[in-house]
């Protein structure tokens, strides 16, 4: 049971606006789908840097795409990077539109 993000009363979870104070919680939720999607959109979009660095032995050259390197990670930037920024930007304007509102 979720109670409303504004007042705090308990609510079926079923209804548009709360009943007690007509918080508009569907717009909230479109907010929070918002900033996740920002989010994950930017950690998917940079995923291939860590994992670049922890595939690197110590002292190894991250960007070498030999055997000695996590070079070959950073190529999935070249797919996760547009992926991961239409993410962003979709959620960044599902958020803002929100906000202003
Ligand atoms: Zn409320």
């Amino acid at each position: 049971m979720e109670n409303c993000p504004r007042c705090g009363e308990r609510r079926s979870g079923l209804e548009r606006f709360c009943v007690n104070c007509g918080w508009d919680i569907a717009a909230n939720r479109k907010n929070l789908v918002g900033r996740w999607l920002s989010g994950g959109g930017c950690l998917f979009a940079l995923l291939p840097i860590p994992i670049a660095i922890l595939t690197t032995p110590i002292g190894g050259n991250m960007f070498s795409t030999g055997g000695d390197g996590g070079g070959t990670a950073l190529f999935g930037l070249l797919l996760t990077l547009p992926i991961g920024a239409v993410a962003f930007v979709v959620g960044l304007v599902l958020w803002i539109n929100n906000r202003t509102k």
